[in-house]
């Protein structure tokens, strides 16, 4: 098959390019190839081609919530927003905390995904921590890294015996940041928008104490320790002190705490809560600046779907979370790469080639040799987000309505298109 009327970053621009696959891979790629007469022709319409993204933080919750997400429903909006590649966390029940649970979780992804799926172990038992899993037999089950996301872990003598385990494995601890005692029971900023709208605030200090105390952690026993949602302004400067020292700590940033802040929540209003919480506007320009200066690696979702009833309580009972997989590119490209502040290479590279390096896993690039899982962007079309259109069962975003352009609109895998949304 030959792929054609697409283009690619390249060079510091976008180049025309076609692409030859054969047996699911790419075996050659240029801006423009001589056709072979019989050739199937793929007409990508002029949209842009990068390898298929990666997202190492999802909600999947299968098993155990699967009116909220199922494995199924979860990886068909992966693919719908060009993921190739998702890691869904741990706090689904039962929780993937021993090798049995893992095992059956794994069978469940071959059945049912429709993406590479590649799932976190719990760091305790039940998410509790209190009794650490075994960590060996979870490695050897295929665990992608260790995580209690959801919940932050509270004792710091644990989180240290968790990371001399992992580190003895080479295996990473990816912390969900949260100290329970400063959070309390806040479901907003503690700052402006708690006080305007008279919710209970989860001040930044909640997260970036767990961050200094894991960093130092991570220095001591020589842990790869990687930092899920970053938020606020005092966390960059955390880890930032911490990557200057030598610091073996990795960061993650969400679209949404990239493009909110406190201000936007207008009224109480379950689709904006999340945990960790919008924070002021100095806090998101900080995460601005700690991306753009590599303080902060790459970008992830934290595609967290919920009901509809669950997300129409008010903020005090409402779950956190909001989906992400299927608005990341288009938002993301429409805030900051056509305004010129990104290059499209940059946000590319946040969303594929720096998680894997951060984790380690085979880079995905546009060269002969590597799968043709492929991701086609319309950069021109602007359209609405409408969230009653999610293939996520989670219609649950601020984002509804807003005007984008950057639109996956269709994801092949190793070859196949395994999802099209061109107009006709
Ligand atoms: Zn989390």
């Amino acid at each position: 098959m030959k792929i054609t009327n697409a283009f690619r970053w390249k060079e510091n621009s976008l180049q025309p390019c076609e692409i030859r696959v054969k047996d699911g891979m790419i075996a050659e790629i240029k801006n423009q190839m001589e056709e072979v007469s019989g050739e199937e022709v793929f007409d990508a319409r002029g949209a842009l081609v990068a390898p298929g993204f990666t997202d190492v933080h999802i909600h999947l919750r299968e098993p155990g919530a699967e009116y909220k997400e199922t494995i199924a429903s979860g990886t068909g909006a992966a693919l719908k927003g060009g993921f190739t590649t998702v890691c869904p966390m741990p706090n689904t029940s039962p929780v993937p905390d021993t090798k049995e649970n893992l095992k059956n979780l794994m069978s469940r992804i071959k059945n049912d995904a429709v993406v590479e799926v590649l799932p976190y172990a719990s760091i305790s038992l039940g998410q509790k921590g209190e009794s650490l899993t075994d960590m060996k037999a979870l490695k050897e089950a295929g665990a992608f890294a260790f995580t209690d996301d959801g919940v932050g872990v509270q004792e710091a003598s644990f989180m240290k015996k968790a990371m001399q385990n992992a580190a003895v494995l080479g295996m990473s601890i990816v912390a969900h940041c949260e100290d329970n005692g400063l959070a309390g029971s806040g479901v907003v900023h503690e700052g402006e928008v708690s006080e305007r709208l008279e919710l209970p605030g989860i001040p930044s200090s909640a997260e970036s104490v767990h961050i200094a105390r894991d960093a130092i952690l991570a220095g001591e026993t020589g842990c790869h320790y990687h930092v899920c949602h970053v938020s606020s302004a005092s966390s960059v400067r955390v880890i930032r002190e911490a990557k200057n020292a030598g610091i073996n700590i990795t960061a993650e940033v969400t679209p949404h705490h990239l493009l909110l802040n406190e201000s936007d929540i207008h009224k109480d209003d379950a689709m904006y809560k999340m945990n960790p919480p919008l924070r002021s506007e100095e806090d998101r320009q900080a995460l601005i600046q700690g991306l753009e200066e590599g303080t902060i690696d790459f970008i992830a979702t934290d595609h967290a779907p919920h009901s509809e009833d669950e997300k129409q309580q008010s903020m005090r009972k409402a779950p956190f979370g909001i989906t992400g997989l299927e608005t990341a590119f288009p938002l993301l490209y429409t805030s900051f790469v056509r305004n010129g502040n990104w290059t499209t290479g940059q946000l590319i590279e946040w969303l594929t080639a720096k998680p894997r390096k951060v984790f380690s896993m085979s880079q995905r690039t546009l060269e002969p040799g590597q799968p043709a899982t492929l991701t086609f962007v319309d950069l021109y079309t602007e359209e609405e987000i409408d969230r009653h259109r999610f293939l996520s069962k989670g219609k649950n975003t601020p984002f509804h309505g807003a005007k984008v352009s950057g639109i996956p609109k269709c994801t092949m895998i190793e070859g196949h298109i395994a999802w099209e949304g061109w107009n006709k």
